[in-house]
């Protein structure tokens, strides 16, 4: 380089020097200024004339002088000396942040000769790193989760806030991905779509997600999303602000409740609330006001407190202001029921009472509650009224009615009661103990047992004390019910004095009609009794007539007579069975018997009378008959012979057929089925009754009493069965019978009726001596006549006297004894007779003959020691079955029995029954 281009170059570089921006400052080694540029000058306000030859520490606050010292000594020393920074101060005193660099300056020799310094105002740079501090710092400390995420997601920053609302510690989340850490699976996506647009430049504001706590557990978060931006305005990272909401959000869901179970609470509860202010404002009204009012919320709430004062009923109008004003103003309790006319115009109860009252923007409130109690103001007059009611059925009742405590005292009592009673007035009795209307304490005793037992006691008949001490008796109901007093009794009772003299009367006239029945039933048996003597008679001497030498006329004639005597019997026989149903004195057989044969036999019966008319009579069993019966069978062939006999009787042509099967029930029903003349669905209704014939011109045609029906219908009841017929006046007529037997497996061997026939054939065959008493001399002859034919031979005697001495003088193989003697009758005889048999230790077989059918009189006979038993009008067979029977048994035991234990009546195989 030429000299001159050398000093160019300097002088180039003093300019540069002296026009640089920095401070430029060069010093001795001791630090004595020996150039000062314009960035000095303007640096530290000292133009060059007034700082240069000064030391360089002028340029330095006190505290940093020693400092600047140390650095011209080090170099001085020739050590290197490191920028530093500094603070100096200015021409006016001004402090200010410097950095500043020091170079030693040597002469070619490298001998130290001066110092350069440049000093940069570093006052601004020092306030941003302040500024950044305290950011980071407010940052740092922040409460709510600041954090940085960098473009591909992982954490940058993470402050305490994060921290506290996140759980991790900064060192365990920095650098990871916020997947692995915060956010949910099922949040990645949203927030990816949030990322990329803050990438795009948006910000997020105050958006609410959800993110996981370290802990696991989820927590409400509401962020915010910055981008964040380098100085050129490229977007490298994404700033979060989190916020822990989920304390929050659980308040606000709490208050959301609240305030929804608020409002359900003010819709649904019936009773209005209102809040009124002293503008005659309507400030809140519950909805439910609408149904009481029947005006909207919003009418109410336009129209103001007058539309609710003035629909208040006029006669309470006034009252409920009145009251109102003195709550509004005073504090005064409001509590009142009123009625309000609803919008459309119906009337309702209210009840409205005070809350409260207070101030409040200088004006003053009150609220309080309505409720609709037009329902219950209705009970409660439904109820007085019935309560009126009730009363006046008490007081004015006719029947007596009273209420009195456990222990027996009248509390209450109608007048109809009291006077019944024989007192003056309820008043009169009220008060008193019920110990003073019984008659007899046992009477009360049984009253107060039933109630203690059923809790009431009715239709109880008591006879009761009066006032005056004469009786009265009462129908009374009684029952036990909680009252004031505990346990009180309640109870009607009626005067039924007169209906018990009614009672009374028809007791006596019950008595005097039974005594009457039993009068017509005595003369009913007497008068069997006077009218078969005689027809014993007659048909027993026309039979024996008929067996003497006759002219063919004169024997038909007899034949004719017989007949007719037969015809007669069986309607007396009639008018007695009827009568001994009508006064219960009959009663069926129990015996086993065959009905199949039953049936077998009443058909054959009627064979020869069918054969006659040209009719066919059949009769027909279904498979599953039982072999054997336990009944009547007796009366079942009385039944069968009445329904066959009527269906050939009314039958003209054609057939009848008798026909019977078994029911479900083990009943058997029979049918007798015939092709006549048919019964008229009118007369069907009344042809079981007694008395009753299908019309009179076929009476006198077939002839009949109109029994047979009545006393069929009646043994089939006896039997538990029913009857019923179906026919049509012209083509005949079914009559249906059903009827309960027992059911026995086989006809035992002893079977009465054959016992019978067996006790016939025991008749011994030797020739008997036998003594006959009787009074009516047709019947003794007859009776005689039966035997004598036999070639028995007998004695005939008219009373039980004459008996008595026919046994003493002579020796007799059985006795047909009369019951119904005049003077000493069969029973006496026969108890003398066994008397004497006592000492003579024989038994003389007496068979009792009696007119008598009714119950109990075969029993009195065999009481009274006879040993059989025979009803007249005798009958050869009947009679030799009698005599074998009393033989029979006199073989089996003839031993006499005591006369102070009479002998126990044999029980009787069977009821006889038997006309
Ligand atoms: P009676 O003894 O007079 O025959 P019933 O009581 O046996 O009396 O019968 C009453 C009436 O019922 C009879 O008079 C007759 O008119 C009518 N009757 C009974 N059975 C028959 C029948 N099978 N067919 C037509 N009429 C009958």
């Amino acid at each position: 380089m030429t000299n001159k281009s050398a000093e160019d170059a300097q002088k180039f570089l003093a300019s540069i020097v002296e026009h640089a921006e920095d401070a430029i400052i060069g010093c001795t080694p001791d630090g004595t200024i020996e150039s000062w540029n314009q960035g000095a000058e303007k640096l530290f306000g000292y133009c060059g004339e007034e700082i240069i030859g000064q030391n360089i520490v002028a340029l330095a606050i006190d505290e940093a002088i020693p400092a600047v010292n140390a650095v011209i000594q080090r170099m001085k020393r020739g050590e290197a000396v490191h920028p530093f920074d500094g603070t100096g101060v200015t021409k006016d005193g001004r402090r200010i942040e410097i950095s500043c660099s020091a170079s030693p300056v040597k002469d070619a020799d490298g001998t130290l000769v001066g110092v350069a310094a440049i000093l940069r105002d570093i006052s601004e740079r020092r306030r941003a790193d302040e500024a950044r501090a305290l950011l980071a710092a407010v940052v740092e400390s922040s409460e709510e989760g600041i954090i940085a995420v960098s473009l591909d997601k992982t954490v940058l920053s993470w402050n305490r806030g994060a921290q506290a609302i996140y759980g991790f510690p900064a060192e365990d989340i920095l650098g990871k991905s916020v997947f692995s850490t915060i956010i949910p699976p099922e949040r990645v996506e949203e927030f990816n779509g949030f990322f990329a647009r803050v990438l795009a430049g948006e910000t997020l504001i105050r958006f609410e997600s959800e993110r996981h706590h370290k802990d696991g557990r989820k927590i409400e978060v509401s962020l915010t999303y910055c981008p964040i931006k380098n100085p050129n305005g490229k977007v490298i990272g994404v700033s979060a602000i989190v916020r822990d909401i989920t304390h929050a959000k659980a308040t606000q869901q709490a208050l959301r409740e609240a305030n929804e179970n608020y409002r359900a609470l003010i819709h649904n509860i019936p009773d209005v609330i209102w809040m009124l202010n002293s503008n005659d404002e309507v400030k809140f009204l519950s909805p439910t006001a609408e149904k009481i009012f029947g005006y909207s919320v919003a009418e109410c709430y336009a129209r103001g407190v007058a539309l609710l004062f003035d629909s208040i009923h006029p006669d309470e109008a006034q009252q409920v202001k009145r009251m109102f004003q003195l709550f509004f103003e005073e504090g005064t309790p409001f509590d009142m029921e009123f009625r309000i006319r609803r919008k459309d115009g119906e009337w309702r109860w209210v009840h409205n009472r005070a809350i409260q009252t207070f101030e409040k923007d200088g004006l003053r409130y009150a609220s309080g509650l309505v409720t609709d109690i037009t329902q219950r103001k209705a009970a409660e007059q439904s109820l007085r009224e019935s309560e009126q009611r009730y009363r006046l059925l008490f007081e004015r009742n006719l029947a007596g009615v009273f209420r009195c405590s456990q222990v027996g005292n009248f509390l209450d009592c109608n007048d109809a009661g009291a006077k019944i009673l024989g007192y003056d007035s309820r008043e009169d009795l009220v008060g008193r103990s019920v110990l003073d209307v019984f008659f007899d304490l046992a009477d009360k005793d049984a009253s107060d047992q039933r109630m203690a037992q059923y809790g009431t006691a009715s239709n109880q008949e008591l006879c009761m004390r009066r006032k005056d001490g004469s009786s009265v008796w009462v129908m009374a109901n009684t029952t036990m019910v909680p009252g004031a007093s505990g346990t009180e009794i309640e109870g009607t009772f009626l005067d039924i004095t007169l209906l018990k003299q009614a009672e009374e009367q028809m007791r006596l006239a019950k008595e005097a009609a039974e005594s009457a029945n039993r009068a017509k039933s005595e003369f009913l048996a007497n008068m069997s009794h006077e009218i078969r003597t005689p027809m014993n008679g007659v048909i027993g001497m026309i039979s024996l007539a008929l067996d003497t030498d006759l002219t063919p006329e004169q024997r038909d004639y007899l034949a004719t007579v017989k007949s007719s005597a037969g015809a007669l019997l069986e309607i007396i026989n009639d008018i007695l069975d009827f009568s001994k149903i009508e006064a219960r004195k009959l009663e069926l057989e129990r015996v086993p018997f065959s009905v199949k044969e039953v049936v077998r036999a009443t058909v054959k019966d009627f064979s020869v009378q069918a054969r006659n008319k040209h009719l066919s009579l059949q009769c027909d069993f279904s498979a599953d008959l039982p072999d054997t019966a336990i009944g009547d069978p007796g009366r079942l062939r009385q039944v069968l012979m009445n329904l066959v006999g009527n269906a050939l009787k009314f039958t003209n042509h054609g057939e009848i057929m008798v026909r019977v099967m078994r029911l479900q029930d083990n009943a058997l029903q029979f049918s007798v089925s015939d092709t006549g003349i048919g019964i008229s669905a009118e007369k069907q209704k009344s042809i079981f009754e007694a008395f009753v014939q299908a019309d009179t011109s076929s009476t006198r045609h077939y002839g009949g009493t109109g029994l047979g029906l009545a006393i069929v219908s009646q043994l089939v009841g006896l039997m538990q069965g029913r009857i019923w017929l179906e026919s049509k006046a012209g083509s005949g007529s079914t009559f249906y019978f059903t009827a309960h037997f027992g059911l026995a497996t086989a006809i035992p061997a002893n079977d009465e009726s054959h016992a019978r026939e067996e006790s016939s054939s025991l008749m011994p065959t030797r020739k008997l001596h036998i003594l006959i008493a009787d009074d009516n001399l047709v019947n003794l002859r007859l009776a005689r006549s039966l035997l004598t034919k036999q070639g028995h031979s007998a004695v005939t005697v008219g009373s039980g006297r004459e008996a008595l001495g026919a046994v003493e003088k002579q020796s007799f193989d059985v006795v047909l004894m009369d019951v119904q003697m005049p003077d000493m009758d069969g029973f006496e005889t026969t108890k003398v007779i066994r008397a004497q048999e006592r000492i003579s230790r024989k038994h003389l077989p007496i068979v009792a003959m009696t007119a008598h059918a009714m119950i109990g009189d075969r029993e009195r006979c065999l009481a009274a020691g006879m040993d059989s038993y025979v009803t007249k009008p005798v009958d050869a067979k009947k009679l030799f079955a009698a005599i074998a029977d009393a033989l029979h048994k006199d073989s089996t035991s003839n031993v006499p029995q005591s006369e102070n234990t009479p002998p126990p009546a044999p029980v009787p195989r069977r009821i006889d029954l038997d006309r």
